[in-house]
C-alpha cells in the first residue's frame, strides 16, 4: 500500500497535515508532556488509552493495539 504513494506526496501531506488535528476531529486530545492523550476512536474506550506523538506524527492505542501514522488513520476512517 505505502509503496504506491509517491514519497513527494507523503512529504507534502506530512507538512500540511498535523496528526493532532486529524485525530482531534474524532476524539478530544489532552496534552500530557510530549504526547497527547485521549479516548481511542477505534474501539469503545472508557479510559483514554490513545496516545499521539506530535513530533513523530504517530498514534498508538494501548487498549486495542492500533497504531500508525496519519495516513493509516485516514485510510481506516475513509474505508
Ligand atoms: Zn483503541
Amino acid at each position: 500500500m505505502a509503496g504506491k504513494i509517491p514519497q513527494s506526496f507523503v512529504d507534502e501531506v506530512r507538512q500540511k497535515v498535523n496528526i493532532i488535528d486529524v485525530i482531534g476531529q474524532y476524539t478530544e486530545l489532552v496534552k500530557r508532556g510530549k504526547q497527547y492523550n485521549g479516548s481511542c476512536p477505534f474501539h469503545d474506550d472508557h479510559h483514554p488509552s490513545l496516545f499521539v506523538d506530535e513530533t513523530k506524527q504517530v498514534y498508538n492505542c494501548f487498549s486495542c493495539g492500533r497504531s500508525g501514522s496519519v495516513f493509516h488513520l485516514l485510510w481506516k476512517k475513509r474505508g
